[in-house]
């Protein structure tokens, strides 16, 4: 069955410009003015989310703080679920942008999220899950827990979403495969346990942060490293600073890899049966 994947957002968590920042990268994202367009548009990167869409539906991976603007331009009039990889502000500030689409899910939208990330939005949106609470146009939306286990299977709309973890720093996140695509946003590194689960991929989308070494995060070495040893058929770099020019980047990368940008559409097959670790 074929699927498109759209990258809603591209960058790093303080998003690309950086504000206070007059880096050369930075200045090419912004329109000088008098109407004229931005140098390179590429490098404008907002906080990452992806969209999945299937046969009707449609499934997000996080809602960061630009999911508003994010949602408009990629004209999500309908959400079918949300799953979340962890709790950091740029992947889950978003949520209560999802009150005007929830209106629409009978009985709620579902929202899917590790023990550890379900906790953080229950107390970032206390009112939104607190019965007690008293606030009439709270988001429709009900968070269910992903057991921790590797390749634990959610399964929406008769396609298998299996976590992945993914190290972040010293967290351990989800990550997710669907069909023959997998999304492992804010890797640091792989636990030897996610290797089976991702074999024969046709699309793997991961970090690279910048050129230089990061605690949280991997650098462009790194995930090129990843890539070669996991091997799908086609690799893009997502959650991106302002540490790399989208144009010039592109081309010290090996073809089958390509950083992602803002609005990239890829299509892919969702059908495929998972991977069994
Ligand atoms: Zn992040
Ligand atoms: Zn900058
Ligand atoms: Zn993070």
């Amino acid at each position: 069955m074929q699927a498109t994947l759209t990258f809603l957002g591209s960058g790093t968590s303080m998003g690309v410009p950086t504000l206070g920042c007059d880096c050369a990268v930075c200045l090419s994202a912004v329109s000088p003015g008098g109407g004229q367009p931005a140098a390179s548009p590429h490098n404008r990167r907002t906080r990452p989310s992806v969209l999945i869409a299937w046969a009707g539906h449609n499934v997000v991976i996080d809602t960061g703080p630009d999911f508003h603007a994010q949602a408009i331009a990629a004209g999500i009039h309908r959400l079918d679920a949300v799953l979340y990889s962890h709790g950091h502000a740029d992947h889950v500030l978003g949520m209560d942008d999802l009150r005007p689409l929830s209106f629409h899910n009978s009985p709620s939208l579902p929202l899917y999220a590790d023990e550890e990330t379900a906790l953080t939005i229950e107390r970032i949106f206390n009112y939104t899950f607190n019965p007690d609470h008293y606030y009439p146009t709270r988001a429709r939306v009900a968070l269910h827990r992903i057991p921790s286990t590797p390749g634990a299977e959610i399964e929406l709309f008769g396609v298998k979403f299996q976590r992945v973890p993914v190290t972040h720093g010293r967290q351990t996140i989800t990550g997710y495969r669907f069909g023959s695509a997998a999304y492992l946003t804010d890797l640091s590194d792989l636990a030897p346990e996610s290797l089976p689960l991702l074999t024969g991929l046709d699309i793997l989308i991961l970090d690279a942060l910048r050129h230089e070494p990061h605690p949280t995060h991997s650098h462009l070495e790194k995930s090129i490293a990843l890539v070669e040893q996991i091997a799908p058929r086609r690799a893009f770099f997502t959650h991106i600073s302002h540490g790399l020019d989208h144009d010039a980047t592109n081309a010290t990368l090996p073809p089958h890899i390509r950083l992602a940008h803002d609005g990239l559409q890829l299509t892919f097959d969702i059908g495929t049966e998972p991977a069994r670790d």
